[in-house]
């Protein structure tokens, strides 16, 4: 059994609250908007929720994984854009610098960007290179006591707002994973960092996503994170709290669309009575939940396993998997419950059912999560029950 303590279950109640004053109210203006929603952020910056997973001393508050998702489920339930933005801010927007960065970086960027007065975000992804990152054709070379980077970044979240990023570039000019290094760039210092498209889309519509081109951009050697090879396993050290948290916050987004079909079916009469009670909806309902349960249970079940020190590459990839699939499903059946009324603008669940399928590509696709569980494919009782 899967138990929070005391004041876990007391944080989560604190957003919890939060969510519902400040996020659930504007959630569907966010969405029309489709912009970067400038205010909300600075606010969870200055509650402190950015930090969560940092030390004090940099104004973090050293919280476990377990805290961290109940702090991404509520946000999601609320709104996924925001959710997208705030968790590329307090996980890979900075742990980058947090984990390589020197002090002085820490205190120019990590400070600042914990409290929400800087957007930081992770630029990997290539027009061809997205799950193969041997790929990556962003180039660093080493110049004097400088390193110029030039390439094309995409699907960048918070590209059009971001001030720092931390870009994945290679080295050499080989194929393969061994030469790729992080840099962390910073668009009011150096030159050469644009955004380009804006990419348009029917999901998280308020988390912004672009182009970053990079144009001979300038970086000073500090500006190199741990390295100038080992970019993939310095990746690789945060996939699973990635994986983890994208778990969490398709929980919450199935949560949100469960509560408003299980509210509308109560509600909505068909032949004199409550489509709750034809069988076919209660049915829907009962997949819905028992699903819900189960993606519940796998997301926290990995993350105390995370916070436990345990190896976690698997259990993450199946939280992931389970999770997001299951806000795809949830979604898609909230939808079909509100029929015609789940398409109306007036409606949330059109917006989560456009929603969850963010939660598909992010932190690994269905089917590279599939290859990395089937790379340990025995039972094994203590993974689950220990
Ligand atoms: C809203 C949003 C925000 C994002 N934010 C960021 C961000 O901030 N930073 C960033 O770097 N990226 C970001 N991404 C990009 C995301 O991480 C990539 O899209 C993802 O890694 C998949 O890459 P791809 O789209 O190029 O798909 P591809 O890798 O081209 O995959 C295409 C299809 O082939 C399948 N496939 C590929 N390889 C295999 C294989 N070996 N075996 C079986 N099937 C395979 C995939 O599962 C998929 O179905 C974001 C994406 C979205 C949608």
């Amino acid at each position: 059994m899967i138990r929070f303590t005391a004041e876990q279950e007391e944080f989560r109640r604190g957003v919890a609250r939060f969510v519902d004053a400040e996020v659930v109210p504007v959630a569907a203006a966010l969405d029309e908007r489709a912009e970067f929603p400038r205010e909300l952020f600075k606010r969870l910056g200055a509650l402190g929720y950015f930090g969560l997973r940092y030390p004090e001393a940099y104004g973090g508050a050293d919280a476990d994984m377990v805290t961290y998702c109940l702090f991404a489920e509520e946000l999601a339930r609320g709104s996924m854009s925001l959710a997208a933005a705030a968790c590329m801010q307090s996980l890979m927007g900075t742990h980058f610098v947090h984990a390589f960065g020197s002090e002085a970086l820490r205190q120019r960027y990590l400070v600042p960007a914990l409290r929400g007065d800087l957007v930081a975000t992770f630029a990997l992804t290539e027009p061809n290179a997205g799950s193969d990152l041997a790929n990556i054709a962003t180039r660093a070379e080493r110049r004097g006591d400088r390193w110029v980077l030039r390439g094309t970044k995409t699907w960048v979240t918070s590209a059009p707002v971001a001030d720092v990023l931390t870009v994945a570039a290679k080295t050499s000019g080989e194929r393969g994973l061994k030469n790729i290094a992080l840099f962390l760039l910073d668009r009011a210092t150096m030159r050469g960092i644009t955004p380009g498209r804006k990419i348009g889309k029917m999901s998280v519509r308020a988390s912004e996503t672009g182009e970053i081109l990079l144009e001979d951009v300038e970086v000073p050697e500090e500006h190199l994170l741990g390295g100038e090879a080992g970019g993939v396993e310095k990746i690789g050290g945060i996939l699973a709290e990635i994986r983890v948290m994208t778990a969490a916050i398709s929980t919450g987004l199935a949560r949100a669309a469960y509560a408003a079909a299980l509210a509308y079916a109560r509600e909505r009469v068909a032949f004199g009575k409550p489509i709750v009670e034809h069988q076919a909806i209660a049915f829907k309902l009962a997949d819905m939940l028992t699903a819900l349960h189960a993606a519940a249970l796998v997301t926290y079940q990995a993350a105390a396993r995370l916070d436990a020190g345990h190896p976690v590459a698997r259990e993450a990839a199946m939280a992931k998997l389970l999770a997001s699939e299951t806000a795809v499903r949830v979604t898609d059946e909230a939808a079909r419950i509100f029929a015609s009324y789940g398409l109306a603008d007036e409606y949330p669940v059109q917006r989560y059912f456009r929603d969850a399928r963010f939660l598909l590509p992010g932190g690994g696709t269905s089917e590279i999560l599939k290859v990395v569980i089937g790379r340990e494919l025995d039972w094994d009782r203590g993974q689950v029950f220990g």
